[in-house]
């Protein structure tokens, strides 16, 4: 061992260094967290994207036995674009107020500091059971990597107990959260002078009558609100992030692309929304348009989709991380995770990890020291634990 370990916080200022943002490559911090583990003797395997420009990492201290736990984190995090930032983002920076900032403090490289400045911790342990590491890139863009991630870890390493995934829950264990489902919606009209709508069609036009059909199905759904599980809205949500086309007022579009996906409580059909705007494009929809012009075409890809968390399915790890909090019950959360994710492998999974997730994609975003504390104190437990 060539390095004394660093604190939590000292780890954080390493990582928030590296800027992560989802459109650039993580492999620096990639490469950074594996000579780290390089440097205590922990050897970690690399399952890089397909052009080779990112990479997720996993890794196993301890003996190669079943029953050991995962410790899950993103490395990517959002844009800081357009944000007023008071300080430099790309620097950890503490304030008189107790608070930790810069972009990821919170969402979620507190998490992955805390899991790697435990490393010297975990290899002093006698471990009766491996504690896994495995951090993913391109989360923040549809939980991308993490699906080749989940799948090479469950198939290298004998069965875990349990996962569990390090977003910001103030510490506390989650154990139910939505789906989430993100689709294209590309429409191809065809062009013609604004003077003479009836040579062409515009693609604008029918991507509006699809989102208006979106705004009506979201209302269908909201009657459908639910009161067994303390999430608000309580219900499906329908949301269009991004609308692209067009080329001049004066001229009927060619092209009008759709970006937009939707979240589906705990426990109910994911594939609904998906199921029925196929549908509807198909029997109302592309016939509409096609009869304007036989050219006209509308095509949906889904572009990511992640799995909801049934409480009923995660009680083993909820025991447990109840257990390394010292908390008494449980929570549900309305956004997506790559919780489902590793949940869809057959293994039970929680959410718990330090910072508000009110923080999350904030400027000015930060983590409160005392969470990194209390992060810590878990972690300590979980290796009492993992020594039995
Ligand atoms: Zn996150």
């Amino acid at each position: 061992m060539t390095q004394p370990a660093p604190s939590s916080v000292e780890m954080l200022k390493r990582l928030v260094a590296f800027d992560t943002t989802s459109r650039n490559s993580n492999l620096d911090l990639i490469r950074y967290i594996q000579a780290y583990l390089a440097d205590f003797e922990v050897e970690s395997t690399l399952v890089p994207n397909e052009d080779g420009t990112k990479a997720n990492l996993y890794a196993s201290i301890g003996p190669q036995a079943p029953g050991g736990v995962v410790l899950s984190g993103h490395t990517d995090v959002v844009p800081v674009d357009g944000q007023p930032w008071t300080s430099d983002p790309w620097t950890l920076t503490e304030k008189p107020d107790g608070n930790l900032y810069g972009r990821g403090t919170c969402d979620m490289k507190g998490f992955i500091a805390a899991a790697l400045s435990h490393v010297p911790a975990l290899q002093r342990a006698k471990l009766e059971v491996p504690v896994h590491f495995a951090f993913s890139y391109d989360e923040e863009v549809g939980c991308l990597g993490a699906h080749s991630l989940a799948e090479k870890l469950m198939g290298n390493v004998p069965r875990p107990q349990a996962v569990i995934v390090g977003e910001p829950t103030m510490m506390s264990v989650v154990n139910a959260q939505n789906a989430g489902g993100g689709l294209i919606a590309t429409f191809k009209g065809v062009e013609a002078h604004s003077s003479m709508t009836h040579l062409g069609v515009s693609a604008i036009h029918f991507a509006g009558d699809f989102i208006h059909w979106l705004n009506e199905l979201q209302e269908e759904l909201a009657q459908r609100k639910r009161t067994d599980i303390d999430t608000v809205p309580g219900h499906t949500t329908i949301n269009v992030g991004i609308v692209s086309g067009g080329t001049a007022a004066n001229i009927l579009a060619r092209e009008c692309v759709l970006n937009w996906g939707y979240r589906t409580l705990p426990g109910d059909d994911a594939s609904e929304v998906q199921r029925r705007a196929e549908r509807y494009v198909a029997e109302l929809l592309l016939p509409a348009m096609r009869a304007r012009h036989p050219d006209a075409d509308i095509t949906l890809r889904r572009r990511s989709f992640v799995p909801g968390l049934k409480p009923e399915e995660n009680e083993e790890a909820a025991r447990l991380a109840l257990q390394w909090t010292g908390g008494n019950r449980t929570y549900a959360v309305p956004y997506g995770t790559e919780a489902g994710i590793f949940r869809s492998h057959g293994i039970p999974t929680v959410i718990c990890g330090p910072g508000d997730i009110s923080q999350a994609h904030q400027p000015d975003e930060f983590v409160a020291r005392s969470q990194m504390d209390a992060c810590d104190a878990f972690l300590a437990r979980m290796i009492r634990w993992a020594e039995k």
